[in-house]
């Protein structure tokens, strides 16, 4: 996704992308894209430097770590960055400094791709859950104590003794 910044006469720009996004793109592992991504971006600029703030948000179906049912979700991340222009022996150079990125370059156009590849890679849950609360499945049988209820489930001992146990042992 590239952003051209010379086709904006006026600044500060707010401005609003949606576009498909892929999740094999944007590396996006176990994870199904459901609708349009949005990415929304502040651009100021002073001088020949471009202040760049925005976020995106991708709705996604995420597979709960518990119990295994998919899910709605939303992956949303913030990123930011300054493009400094004007000079013309430089391809497009990036440099990270005190957490923030600067983009050297000498035509002003932005491959969009990367950073928001990270944001939404960093917005992954590592486990994500369908709720909060969700029981998951029961070890044994497998059934989906979301939904109901088993019988081995009475027998199970409490896991919070198992350290004990071993201690025991
Ligand atoms: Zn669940
Ligand atoms: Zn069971």
């Amino acid at each position: 996704m590239n952003l051209d910044l010379r086709d904006f006469r006026v600044f500060p720009v707010d401005l609003t992308i949606e576009s498909e996004a892929d999740a094999q793109e944007y590396e996006l592992q176990g994870i199904t894209v459901r609708d349009l991504m949005t990415v929304k971006m502040n651009i100021h600029k002073v001088k020949e430097e471009y202040y760049c703030q925005g976020m995106v948000r991708l709705p996604v179906e995420e597979e709960c770590s518990r119990c295994l049912n998919l899910f709605d979700a939303e992956l949303s991340g913030d990123f930011s960055f300054i493009v400094k222009t004007g000079s013309p022996e430089v391809d497009a150079a990036t440099v990270a400094e005190d957490e923030m990125i600067y983009i050297n370059t000498h035509e002003p156009v932005i491959e969009l791709t990367d950073t928001i590849r990270q944001s939404l890679v960093l917005a992954i849950p590592m486990k994500p859950l369908c709720s909060e609360d969700c029981r998951g499945l029961c070890p044994n049988c497998g059934a989906n104590l979301n939904e109901e209820t088993c019988e081995c489930r009475l027998e199970d001992t409490d896991e919070r003794w198992d350290g004990l146990k071993d201690l025991l042992e």
